[in-house]
């Protein structure tokens, strides 16, 4: 496993990301729907750096089993409950990869007309990208490498490091993946 962002490295990235929402969100109170489970270790540091009216609900949506690869396939495990249609709606996830993901979502919220609808993603990986997605606040781009720790699992392990790591291939091998 290597090291990638520090827990140095994450806050600071985390205190500015909050700074340019907090600055882009004035006298608003937004709605911070993040996409469990992976985000939420972020979800709970960006908004304490917030430190500003705010809402927050989750959802749960699968398009990765337990292997590494994108499916394509986006199924909804839990919707999203809170009302939408007028609110100033920022998307909070943790690695845009494929984009697959976030735009089977962001079309959905789309629907239900928000006032404004804004993504702010800790990780992105351009270079994986088969759906264009835009990305108003980005934290780290990574290369084509998986990334676990600070909330983000592989086959359920390694949410728990408060730092982000790179997985190798071999580590990812040792266990067999589903598709
Ligand atoms: P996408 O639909 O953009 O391909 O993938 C979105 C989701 O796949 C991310 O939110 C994340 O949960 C998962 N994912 C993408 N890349 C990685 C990675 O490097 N490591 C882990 N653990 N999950 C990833
Ligand atoms: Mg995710």
């Amino acid at each position: 496993m290597r090291l990638l962002f520090s827990t140095e490295e994450i806050k600071e990235k985390v205190d500015d990301l909050a700074s340019q929402i907090r600055g882009d969100y004035q006298g608003k109170k937004p709605l911070l729907v993040g996409l469990l489970k992976g985000s939420f270790v972020f979800l709970a540091d960006l908004v304490r750096a917030l430190d500003q009216p705010l809402e927050v609900d989750f959802v749960r949506l699968s398009s990765y089993g337990h292997g590494t690869e994108s499916s394509g396939r986006v199924r909804v495990l839990h919707g999203l409950k809170t009302p939408v249609r007028g609110r100033d709606v920022l998307v909070v996830e943790d690695i845009v990869d494929t984009g697959h993901t976030l735009s089977y979502f962001l079309e959905s919220l789309a629907r239900r007309r928000p006032a404004s609808l804004r993504v702010c993603t800790l990780l992105d990986k351009p270079c994986r990208r088969c759906v264009p997605v835009t990305i108003h606040y980005r934290g780290f781009t990574v290369e084509d490498v998986f990334v676990v720790g600070y909330g983000i699992d592989w086959a359920e392990e390694f949410r728990y490091l408060p730092a982000i790591y790179a997985l190798e291939k071999a580590e990812c091998a040792s266990k067999t993946s589903s598709p």
